[in-house]
């Protein structure tokens, strides 16, 4: 039988509605004869709300992070409690998620007193949305005829100890998924987990970083070679643009896995820069669907994708950039310079987005960061440094610019009233980006997407939505 991974954001579980077209959403693959393991995220918004709860704990605001987490167990409570029916089994979650808040308060009361946030205690703080997340859904699947079980991404999902973006062990996952999820599975249970969380090989709470649970739903793809791995949200598939700023963007029926993994990683918050990796490896299709409007094809991410008549399949946009400028005459006809530029930021464990070069000078993005004044500092001793905020990057993302000539004098010309202060294009071949004023970002997305998808092609993009809503 073939095995599906199905993972569920946050909107798809964010209350008991949502977790009633999940649950729907998954009887419908059983009844396609398909068994599957379900990754799901916290409720909507509830990551932010513990991070901020521990912000005021870490700040001395015992009271302000009690009151927040009081909140969110009433939520979580009535969520509950919307769903589960039976007498017994509603009131062994209550008490389950009783027990959760407890132990949450405990270390909110804990911190205000040490006033002292570590990424590991972070990571254990915001593990809550998660645990708790898949524990109310396995029930609710229960509930729903679907014979389903929690099972622990702690106890399957291995990385290293780097809190806050831990990084996977994949041969002790492939280990501890066929231990952990296979005897299930071949039950004829479908195993329920929470996606984002993970331990140490010492078993202490680390994540996968933020929008993790796709990541988690791909390595439980990759480690039980799923037949695909399915990516639930609140869009119909990876768009042409992000709809929130782009409201007549189209679907993308089909792209690469390499495309795919480009604007993930330029922004395009639809999917986990790492999730590509784990179904690449395995060559295993990825699908982004619409829980709001399970009907709709979605969009497959597959290792070939046709060729199509625009150059461009997506637009992505990264905000929040800091340009870095360093500029030293010593630069000039020598060797080793760039070296001991990028030995500085490896020293900071600060990735670097973008570079260019000239004579004398060298220009980087980085993601803004409170370590940015002592990297200046570091780079201050080589050569003269400024850095400068409030940026953004715009990827524009397609196969097809390959060897294609005159893109980027229409990509140029299409923003020309707006001022460009980085470029980049040949890296992947498949990408063209620049840096802008953030304040341009979504002035920029909306003229190119105007520019280059006004004759999409039928086979890549969905053209039949844009006429429905036309017509209408
Ligand atoms: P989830 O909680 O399901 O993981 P996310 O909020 O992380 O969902 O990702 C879905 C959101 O990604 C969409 O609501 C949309 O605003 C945004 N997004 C950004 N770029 C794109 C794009 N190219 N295509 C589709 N959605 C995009
Ligand atoms: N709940 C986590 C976050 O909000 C992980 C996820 O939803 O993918 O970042
Ligand atoms: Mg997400």
């Amino acid at each position: 039988m073939s095995l599906v991974v199905m993972k569920f954001g946050g909107t798809s579980v964010e209350d008991p509605a949502a977790i009633g077209r999940t649950a729907a959403i998954v009887a419908g693959r059983i009844a396609q004869g398909k068994q599957a393991v379900v990754v799901v995220s916290a409720m909507s918004k509830v990551t932010d709300l513990l991070l901020r709860a521990a912000a005021a704990a870490a700040a001395g605001d015992r009271t302000g992070a009690l009151a927040i987490s009081a909140r969110l167990r009433c939520r979580h409570r009535d969520t509950a409690c919307a769903l589960i029916k039976d007498s017994a089994d509603s009131a062994a979650l209550q008490v389950l998620i009783d027990q959760k808040f407890d132990s949450l308060d405990e270390i909110l009361r804990g911190l205000a007193a040490i006033l002292e946030l570590t990424p590991r205690i972070s990571d254990l703080i915001v593990s809550y949305g998660e645990r708790i997340s898949s524990r109310i859904v396995a029930a609710a699947f229960r509930e729903r005829q679907i014979d389903s079980v929690h099972v622990d991404s702690r106890d399957v999902i291995v990385t290293d100890s780097q809190f806050q973006k831990a990084a996977p062990i994949d041969t002790i996952i492939e280990k501890r998924a066929q231990e952990h999820l296979n005897p299930h599975i071949s039950a004829g249970r479908v195993p329920v987990m929470g996606g984002f969380i993970a331990s140490n090989e010492a078993g202490i709470t680390t994540t996968l970083g933020r929008g993790g649970s796709d990541f988690t739903g791909a390595l439980i793809g990759g480690a039980l070679s799923a037949e695909a791995i399915e990516i639930w949200t609140d869009v119909d598939g990876i768009m042409t643009a992000d709809p929130r700023v782009c409201p007549d963007a189209l679907r993308v029926k089909i792209i690469s896995f390499e495309e795919a993994a480009e604007l993930a990683y330029f922004g395009a918050k639809v999917l986990h820069p790492a999730t590509i990796l784990p179904a690449v490896k395995k060559n295993i299709p990825v699908l982004v669907l619409n829980s709001r409007n399970a009907t709709c094809e979605g969009t497959r991410i597959a290792s070939l994708a046709p060729h199509c008549n625009s150059p461009f399949k997506s637009i992505a946009v990264k905000k929040k950039l800091t340009i870095i400028d360093v500029v030293a005459s010593r630069m000039l006809m020598s060797h080793g310079y760039l070296k001991e530029i990028f030995t500085i930021f490896d020293k900071h464990q600060c990735p670097v987005d973008m570079v260019s070069t000239s004579e004398v000078s060298v220009s980087l993005t980085v993601d803004s960061n409170d370590k940015l004044p002592l990297i200046a500092a570091d780079l201050s001793k080589l050569a003269d440094v400024k850095y400068e905020g409030k940026k953004a990057l715009v990827c524009m993302v397609g196969e097809d610019i390959r060897g294609q000539s005159g893109i980027a004098a229409q990509v140029f010309a299409a923003i020309r009233h707006i001022n460009v202060r980085m470029i980049s294009q040949g890296a992947s071949e498949i990408n063209m980006s620049f840096m802008i004023e953030e304040e341009d970002a979504e002035e920029a997305v909306r003229s190119l997407h105007a520019a280059f998808f006004q004759n999409p092609d039928p086979l890549v993009f969905d053209v039949e939505a844009k006429k429905a809503a036309v017509s209408f």
